[in-house]
């Protein structure tokens, strides 16, 4: 055994920092788990270190997923090729109100099923330094910082999750948050959205998301709508943020629907005049079509929608609802019943919005990708390669700079994640080596699971979990906190 760190000098590549800063020439030289050296090529004697030479290569920070549910996904299948594969070295999970703790539940209700992968012993975390023990104890190859979620602090404390809570649940739901909070919870999560959520108003949400303006954190929120009342959302969003006096995160924005297509001219400047008022930010993924759990009171015919998964149907996944519906004879309604529990793939977006969200500066980039899906959304797999080599490189909607800041820097300053999302000396030595003139997603609705293409290696916390297009076996991501 050496004791002794080891170091790695990355010679040679094209430094993009993760701060928004031009590219430059530079040596990056790693020792252990952190970023010892950065300097002009060939100005850090090599001695001890392993060389790798990154010439014609782009050298950033790995890419943050600041929206994910991969909760569960850590745990029981730590290798996560699907993130580390796009050079995604950390994930904030917990998002949309669902989060893997506190609490034992038996059997939740979706939408905690998209974290659950059908084992009823999912939820099983009383506190979240258990969740982290467990995550410790797994050894994902990726990193995780967690959000707390109302859903699941909901039906934790409360006998009928379709009223607002009283007094008693309330105060259950503040001590379980506040406590995940002394354990490393980055922020609170809402899914107003969803049924589990929905019964909530605006002084239940304040009175759990005002407990981060002491202990600090993000509030973060799949808003109650995003379909023709988004507006109404965004000022409800904003204002509960407000008299909690906490900054905002607008999760996967979108103006669902048909009839509000368009309407990312009308949201985006609302954003915009707020953000002079209070901490406001969001995230988006570079698909224009949403998923979830499959919910027969969300069908719209007019909208393609996938089926994802389905524990009646397992046959089924991948295919069109409105294909089984006319095999069936049935509506398409009728055919999300049969099908439940189940998840769909909604074509709910228009282009024009998803190019104009993911261009505003201060979009941050998350997948949403749905790990235990058995066909699914191929945000999963191809995010953050999609938004370099189409976005950025194919149709020019930014720079490189600023298409790695949007993964990086802006989403470890708004998470506070500390010494993560810049390449700087000192910071964990969490990179990523791509081919900027060739890195692509290959990730399908037709064929999801594809690895993308460009990665040429990723390193977490110092060490190489992914090379050459395949998993190292390095599994050096930890639980991380504020
Ligand atoms: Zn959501």
């Amino acid at each position: 055994m050496n004791d002794t760190p080891n170091a790695i000098l990355i010679r040679s590549g094209d430094l993009v920092d993760g701060t928004g800063a031009p590219r430059r020439k530079a040596d990056v030289l790693l020792k252990g788990e952190r970023i010892a050296a950065i300097a002009e090529p060939g100005a850090i004697a090599t001695e001890d270190a392993t060389v790798i030479d990154a010439t014609g290569l782009t050298v950033s920070p790995g890419f943050i997923d600041v929206h994910t549910h991969d909760d569960n996904a850590v745990l029981v299948s730590p290798d996560m090729s699907a993130k580390l594969s796009q050079g995604v070295t950390t994930v904030v999970a917990g998002n949309c109100g669902i989060s893997i703790a506190p609490g034992q539940l038996d059997n939740p209700p979706p939408p905690l099923t998209l974290i659950a992968n059908a084992d009823p012993g999912t939820f099983r975390f009383e506190r979240l330094r258990d969740y982290a023990a467990a995550v410790e104890a797994a050894a994902p190859s990726i990193n995780i910082a967690m959000l707390i979620g109302h859903s699941t602090l909901r039906i934790g404390a409360m006998d009928d999750i379709g009223k607002k809570a009283n007094t008693a649940e309330l105060d259950r739901m503040r001590e379980r948050l506040a406590a995940c909070l002394d354990d490393g919870a980055i922020g609170f999560s809402t899914g107003l959205y969803y049924k589990t959520n929905a019964a909530a108003d605006m002084e239940e949400v304040v009175a759990l998301a005002e407990l981060l303006a002491d202990k600090g954190g993000v509030y973060v929120t799949h808003m109650r709508d995003e379909h023709d009342h988004v507006l109404d959302s965004l000022h409800e969003s904003f204002e509960t943020a407000n008299k909690a006096d906490v900054p905002i995160v607008i999760s996967h924005h979108k103006c669902a629907g048909p009839r509000n297509w368009g309407r990312s001219r009308e949201t985006l400047p609302l954003i915009e005049a707020t953000r002079a008022k209070q901490r406001v930010g969001l995230d988006a993924y570079p698909y224009a079509a949403g998923s979830t759990v499959l919910d027969p009171d969300w069908i719209d015919p007019e909208v393609r929608t996938l089926v994802s998964w389905s524990i009646s149907y397992p046959e089924m996944s991948g295919r069109d609802l409105a294909d089984i519906a006319a095999e069936w004879r049935c509506s398409q309604q009728d055919a999300a019943r049969r099908l439940s529990p189940a998840g769909g793939i909604y074509f709910q977006m228009d282009e024009a919005d998803v190019r104009r969200i993911l261009a505003y500066p201060p979009t941050m980039i998350g997948s949403d990708g749905l790990p235990h899906d058995s066909h699914p959304h191929p945000r999963l797999w191809g995010t953050f390669p999609r938004v370099l080599g189409k976005f950025c490189r194919e149709e020019g909607l930014f720079s490189l700079e600023d298409a790695v800041y949007k993964m990086t820097g802006l989403s470890a300053s708004r998470f506070g994640l500390t010494d993560r999302g810049v390449v700087r000396e000192g910071a964990y030595a969490d990179l990523v080596l791509f081919d900027a003139d060739e890195i692509i997603d290959r990730a399908t609705f037709e064929e999801p699971t594809r690895p993308a293409h460009g990665i040429d290696r990723v390193f977490v916390n110092g060490k190489i979990g992914w090379q050459a297009g395949a998993h190292t076996g390095a599994r050096s991501g930890r639980f991380v906190s504020r």
